[in-house]
């Protein structure tokens, strides 16, 4: 096993892997120490996180958040810190062995990429990272000779079956789906989805922007640009396959024929796990998946037309450039308005394509510009959102 405990900094505590990270660092307490936690505006739950594990250092983004922990946090434990500029400087800190980069959106861009300029491993449940600067982020990774492990369970159970195999014996990346909430709801009843419903996931229990991603089938595109970056096959050997039972995580083809997939229960667990642990297995309780209960594994081809979402993503993956920092941009705005109830699911549909057919385009594009495209594709996401 390791040889001594790792120290683990989550970026995003709060939030839905935020929270699993550290149910599974509690149970393993005698491999992993929580060095770092630090979240957007939930204080509350911070707090309770670092009553219980007491880190080094911990961030909070929102000012009465700060002056709240400060009040209420045992004095000499912790250091409090307030914003983005302070916990992108703390990535340098030298105890650090493994940054989980699992804020929501584009918001875990620089603090992702300040963890990289510091020579830490990524554990990433952020995949806006990659949709909006997958070039950038996987260049930086390799001049700082630093692995990005992936957390999202698709790309996880990729990453394991590529383990011992050569990258150009590659010949195909399948990402399953599960279809989301909508997978047999008829087209001319989407304007009849109401935010409760989209909420509602079959499977994965997850976080709400999240959540409303995989109702549009949005997450699946973002999974496709996620899947080019992290293992270099072009979008051309990248399929989607519609599984509702979410069993099969994903699969990769062969130059030979043979294929091979990772399989089990629904349950973030497992490659948050491997993401901590890797390049170990540890022992944990786990849920067994017992095939026999299932009976019927269903597969299906995605309906492009009804979630159109997923052809845009691959069309800003061909594009190339800042077209996946838009399409990021535009949905990260739309998801948002729908949950907000000021527009329809159908509309975000709209808010994004029509965001991504105005958007500044940039082909070689630096951090500056991505932030530039970040920032104007969302103020014409939130005129058109305005005028609906
Ligand atoms: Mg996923």
């Amino acid at each position: 096993m390791f040889n001594k405990k790792k120290n683990i900094a989550i970026l995003g505590s709060t939030g839905s892997v935020g929270t699993q990270t550290l149910s599974v660092i509690g149970e393993k307490s005698n491999l992993f120490n929580v060095f770092l936690l630090s979240a957007n505006t939930n204080y509350q739950l911070l707090l309770s996180q670092v009553n219980k594990f007491k880190p080094k250092h911990v961030v909070i983004n929102c000012l009465e958040g700060y002056s709240f922990l400060k009040k209420n946090v045992a004095k000499n434990r912790t250091h409090i810190y307030f914003g983005l500029n302070e916990l992108c400087g703390l990535m340098d800190e030298n105890e650090i062995d493994l940054v989980v980069s699992a804020i929501m959106g584009s918001a875990g861009l620089l603090p992702t990429i300040a963890a990289i300029k510091a020579k830490k491993d990524i554990a990433l449940a952020n995949k806006e990272t990659l949709v909006v600067a997958g070039e950038l982020i996987m260049n930086l990774a390799k001049e700082n000779g630093v692995e990005i492990l992936p957390v999202d369970s698709e790309h996880s159970a990729i990453f394991q079956c590529l383990l011992g195999e050569k990258k150009s014996n590659i010949s195909r990346l399948t990402l399953t789906a599960s279809g989301g909430p909508f997978l047999n709801t008829p087209k001319k009843d989407f304007n009849k989805i109401t935010v409760s419903k989209a909420l509602n996931h079959p499977n994965w229990v997850m976080g709400n922007k999240i959540t409303i991603d995989s109702a549009t089938l949005m997450n699946k595109g973002f999974e496709v640009i996620e899947a080019f970056w992290l293992f270099g096959v072009s979008e051309k050997n990248i399929d989607v396959v519609v599984h509702p039972e979410s069993i099969i995580h994903s699969l990769v083809e062969f130059i030979d024929g043979s294929t091979k997939a990772q399989l089990g229960v629904p349950d973030m667990t497992t490659p948050i796990l491997y993401a901590l642990s890797y390049p170990e297995r540890i022992c944990y309780p786990f849920n067994p998946l017992k095939l026999a209960e299932y009976q019927h594994l269903n597969f299906y081809m995605p309906d492009k037309l009804r979630f159109p979402h997923l052809e845009l993503a691959y069309q800003c993956l061909i594009s190339g450039g800042t077209s996946s920092c838009s399409l990021n941009a535009a949905n990260e705005v739309a998801v948002d308005a729908f949950l907000n109830k000021k527009i329809s699911f159908l509309n975000m549909f709209k808010v994004v394509e029509k965001s991504v057919e105005k958007s500044i385009f940039v082909s070689n594009p630096s951090l500056d510009d991505y932030l530039y495209v970040d920032k104007k594709t969302r103020e014409f996401a939130l005129k058109l959102i305005s005028k609906k």
